[in-house]
């Protein structure tokens, strides 16, 4: 049988959105993000499919690096100004550190670990949340 299973986790981060000049996402701000992991449950005819502790084993530690730090795209120009500072928390991506980006990051960290991830729900903040992947 074939469920879906969600584990429910939270990290707080920086960013911005350097595409968006003038609004006020392009300045450097914070968040605390709200993430559903969905996976794909399948109990192969147990009574259990993934136990929580051992999706958390997996999911956990990626929500730790990304917590507190500043999640940038390597190619921004803040990320260029502060990257010798040995102080800083930095989780480096190749596009725009974006949303819609990060939850793809999140779902693709996740799915190359092993996990059978169906869905990231992302909550930047609690009234936008952002879905991935969709077929539309
Ligand atoms: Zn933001």
């Amino acid at each position: 049988m074939k469920t879906l299973l969600t584990r429910k986790h939270r990290f707080h981060y920086a960013h911005r959105n350097t595409k968006m000049i003038g609004d006020k996402c392009e300045a450097l701000h914070g968040h605390t993000a709200h993430v559903d992991v969905v996976l794909v449950n399948d109990t192969k005819g147990k009574a259990v499919g993934i136990p929580f502790e051992q999706a958390d084993s997996i999911i956990t530690p990626v929500m730790k690096r990304l917590c507190h730090s500043l999640i940038v795209w390597e190619e921004d120009e803040v990320y260029k100004l502060l990257k010798h500072l040995d102080y800083m928390k930095f989780t480096i991506l190749p596009v725009e550190s974006s949303a819609e980006n990060i939850t793809a990051y999140l779902y693709n960290t996740l799915t190359n670990l092993g996990l059978p991830v169906h869905k990231i729900i992302f909550r930047e903040t609690p009234s936008s949340e952002i879905h991935y992947p969709v077929n539309l």
